[in-house]
């Protein structure tokens, strides 16, 4: 048994958007054992916190692990191959878990990689943050980003995907579960945004089939008819939505249903019209001004956000820029205490895994940052005043 004593830090309380001051951490095994004002009890290694703050490790809900962000997608893909995206995706997790974010969700590498990465992990094969994978992201043949994509277009063919996801992840030995679909186009692909890829009947098929076999839906959904059939299927997380009219937007709280914005990037590609073809720059230009609108309509009706980042996207790296979605979010009128609850204690809880990740309590993973002062003053705290990573109690 290796235990692990934090003294007298000032530890972050996300669910309660507060701080315990002086407080004792004792780690046992990876897992959060004890916190206490004093804690008696001899551990292997002490760490005199006095003064320093502790935050849980950064959840990112949106990571495309094989991407690095210095090109286009897609065009990464088609010259380097699934070999090195797969190398990529190592060092991705490797610089992510460095960087601070403990829990990354991977939501679409070419050729179901990521499984193999989330393995990796979970074996201690490679170091680097937890990796919930969706495989490659499941989208018809009209598609965004088919270099990452399972191709399906009829019903036999989406449940046929879903299932070859389920295989993937029982061998594996991934227990978060999730699939993600390509419901629209995007910003950065040649398609049209427009309409939805499937209809309502194969959305509630999708849906139905996943939760049937204990799996969760993630969907990437741009334009409003897009977004308005996924919500209406209630599709689990909209990735970037960034245009939803009210009643939508109750009826996501309705359904308990989870935006996942993905600001950043767009601002990035907005503002990339010395890198990007003119086109991409235009499209994320139009997103970003429905996104501002959006979160905040979104914010004021009480939906569920949770922080990803679409970390790997053109010029949006190196991994991770969860901190730097952070500032955006503030930026667009978020509190800080919000935030930061959006990429731990929210992110774990849509996840399905509040009960071992997203927030300092006993019984948790000990997930943690240790930083020079306090991120609810300034997030800039996150990157500037990190001195020290945690993710299983082992530092990084
Ligand atoms: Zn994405």
């Amino acid at each position: 048994m290796s235990s692990v004593l934090f003294r007298q830090a000032n530890v972050l309380d996300v669910k309660n958007r507060d701080i315990k001051k002086n407080t004792d951490v004792l780690v046992k095994d990876g897992v959060i054992t004890a916190i206490a004002g004093h804690i008696a009890e001899a551990a292997d290694q002490v760490v005199d916190a006095a003064g320093l703050y502790l935050a849980p490790g950064a959840i990112d809900m949106h990571v495309h692990t094989s991407w690095d962000g210095t090109a286009i997608s897609e065009d990464m893909d088609e010259m380097y191959g699934p070999f090195q995206a797969f190398l990529r995706s190592v060092q991705t997790v490797e610089s992510t878990l460095k960087g601070g974010v403990t829990t990354i969700r991977d939501v679409g590498a070419p050729v179901d990689l990521a499984y193999e990465t989330a393995l990796a992990v979970q074996k201690g094969w490679i170091k680097g943050s937890r990796v919930i994978p969706c495989g490659s992201a499941i989208q018809s043949i009209y598609g965004h980003v088919p270099s990452i994509g399972t191709i399906a277009n009829t019903k036999d063919e989406l449940l046929v995907a879903i299932r070859q996801k389920k295989k993937l992840c029982v061998k594996n030995a991934i227990k978060c579960q999730w699939i993600k679909i390509m419901d629209t186009g995007g910003a950065a692909g040649l398609e049209d945004i427009g309409p939805s890829m499937y209809d309502q009947e194969q959305l509630q098929f999708i849906v139905h089939e996943a939760h049937r076999l204990h799996m969760k839906v993630a969907v990437h959904a741009v334009s409003i008819e897009g977004i308005i059939e996924c919500i209406k299927a209630g599709i689990d997380t909209i990735e970037h939505g960034p245009d939803i009219p009210d009643e939508y937007l109750d009826m996501m709280k309705e359904k308990n249903l989870t935006l996942v914005p993905t600001l950043g990037i767009y601002k990035i590609l907005s503002e990339s019209a010395d890198s990007l073809p003119a086109f991409i720059v235009e499209r994320s230009a139009m997103v970003t001004r429905q996104q501002r609108d959006t979160f905040a309509r979104a914010m004021k009706r009480g939906v569920r956000i949770a922080l990803g980042t679409d970390a790997g996207s053109p010029n949006w790296g190196p991994h991770p820029v969860a901190f730097k979605e952070m500032l955006v979010m503030e930026d667009y009128g978020m509190s800080r205490e919000d935030v930061i609850a959006s990429g731990t204690i929210t992110a774990a809880e849509v996840l399905g895994m509040a009960d071992e990740i997203g927030s300092i309590d006993i019984g948790k993973r000990a997930d943690l940052l240790l930083l020079s002062g306090n991120p609810y003053e300034d997030l800039h705290v996150f990157t500037d005043g990190l001195i020290r990573v945690y993710k299983d109690g082992d530092p990084f």
